[in-house]
């Protein structure tokens, strides 16, 4: 696990988070209840643009991203979603360049969508997507993108609960029967993942998961793009898991 961050910085970012909840419960209450006090001025909590931006990460450190990150799931998980740079303005600013924080690697389920659980807005993510998260020349190359010329900080691979992906891999590999068409391709990238998944004791799909975000993780960290940026300090890879239940986002 990460060790703690116990920095001035972090000090502040905490109580930027207590504001933020200051601030998501003023804006409850003054959608939902009707008060003699609703009038209330508390511009320094709702004023849009500069409150908005706390919620998407401002820095370019790997480890305080993924911090912001994770606090965005953990919004997204308690329903409780500010939804940032989602307005005019923040498009507007986009148009000249993009700064992405994070690059997601993730399924193209589409119960899986990174922008929504991790309640971020338009520019906080460069996402690539395929099912089962599988790596081919297409998706190294939008890696390499981001993290070459994009200088991405964070790059996340992002498996998840009940995926059909490994499903119908796990499903083929064991019965003997060929998938049709490119699906053929997809359940022999599967492959190691279940090979390794067969040795472990519980549920053999969800440890095909588990494996195959691991090793994807892996194969990313050895590409010379990847491990040149890791080497330099300017880019962390970690693998994660979506639970599709509970909407939480947990790091293996
Ligand atoms: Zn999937």
């Amino acid at each position: 696990m990460r060790p703690p961050i116990r920095s001035s910085e972090a000090v502040c970012h905490e109580f930027v988070i207590f504001v933020r909840d200051i601030r998501y419960h003023y804006q409850w209450i003054t959608r939902n209840v009707a008060t003699p006090y609703s009038s209330i001025s508390m511009a320094v909590f709702v004023t849009p643009s500069a409150s908005w931006e706390l919620a998407g990460a401002t820095t370019r450190d790997p480890e305080q991203v993924l911090d912001s990150l994770l606090e965005g799931n953990h919004r997204f998980a308690r329903d409780r979603m500010l939804r940032p740079n989602t307005d005019a303005q923040r498009r507007l600013e986009l148009v000249a360049e993009q700064r992405p924080h994070t690059l997601v690697l993730s399924c193209a389920d589409s119960r899986v969508p990174p922008e929504l659980i991790f309640d971020q807005g338009l520019g906080d993510l460069f996402v690539v997507r395929s099912a089962g998260h599988v790596l081919d020349d297409g998706t190294l190359a939008s890696i390499e993108f981001g993290v070459s010329q994009l200088r991405i900080p964070l790059l996340m691979v992002l498996g998840h609960t009940a995926c059909g992906a490994a499903e119908a891999s796990v499903m083929s590999l064991r019965s003997g029967q060929d998938l049709p068409g490119h699906l053929k391709r997809l359940v022999e990238r599967l492959r190691p993942a279940y090979e390794e998944a067969l040795l472990k004791p519980g549920d053999l799909v969800e440890n095909t998961i588990v494996a195959h975000v691991r090793q994807v993780a892996r194969a990313i960290r050895e590409n010379p793009v990847v491990a040149e940026a890791v080497e330099a300090g300017r880019l962390a890879v970690v693998a994660a898991r979506y639970d599709m239940a509970t909407g939480r986002v947990e790091l293996l």
